[in-house]
């Protein structure tokens, strides 16, 4: 390397050449990070949300590219989280795209060793016979309830789908109703 081209790549020659005496901006970035542009770019748009994972409720704002959800980052103008996201909430896009996300209903029945996979609408089905069974032999006449059901909801679940999960287990006399991530 000549000595025109070792002086300019010094770092106290870059800082003071490019306005940045102190380091801290331009002449502190290599060729190759100066070459890099942010995710959210290529958004075609960003939608605002909110994190469905805990009862915080943190802004999220998330950017979309042909449909599909490209990145989730915190939402400076929420006021309950001012820009911030916990992990959880940094990978919730795992939440709709993740690799690992089952489409299939599996199943492992009584004393069986492996899972089966299912149609939804036995599943449902299965499910729905269960309720009523366990209902009818449980049902408590004075008090108009069974004690032999209960719901626990999880993190996921918005508040929409919960008024709905209520609602049912109220129709149903299930009083036994709980959540994991209330407000
Ligand atoms: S899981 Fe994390 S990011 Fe999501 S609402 Fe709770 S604290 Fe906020």
């Amino acid at each position: 390397m000549k000595l025109g081209e070792a002086l300019a790549r010094w770092p106290v020659v870059r800082q003071l050449r490019e306005g940045d005496p102190l380091g801290l901006g331009r002449a502190a970035q290599s060729e190759r990070s100066r070459a890099l542009e942010p995710r959210s770019d290529e958004a075609d748009h960003v939608v605002q949300s909110i994190c469905p994972y805990c009862a915080v409720g943190c802004g999220q704002l998330v950017h979309v590219k042909d449909g599909e959800v490209t990145h989730i980052e915190g939402d400076p103008a929420s006021p309950i989280s001012r820009g911030r996201l916990c992990p959880k909430g940094q990978a919730s896009k795992s939440y709709v795209q993740s690799p690992l996300r089952e489409y299939k209903v599996k199943y492992r029945r009584p004393y069986g060793t492996r899972w089966e996979e299912l149609p939804l609408d036995d599943a449902m089905g299965m499910i729905v016979q269960r309720i009523l069974d366990t209902r009818t032999a449980s049902w408590d006449d004075e008090l108009n309830r069974t004690m032999a059901i209960g719901n626990l909801g999880g993190a996921t679940l918005d508040n929409e789908e919960n008024y709905l999960i209520k609602k049912l287990c109220v129709g149903l006399g299930i009083v036994q109703v709980e959540n994991q991530a209330r407000i």
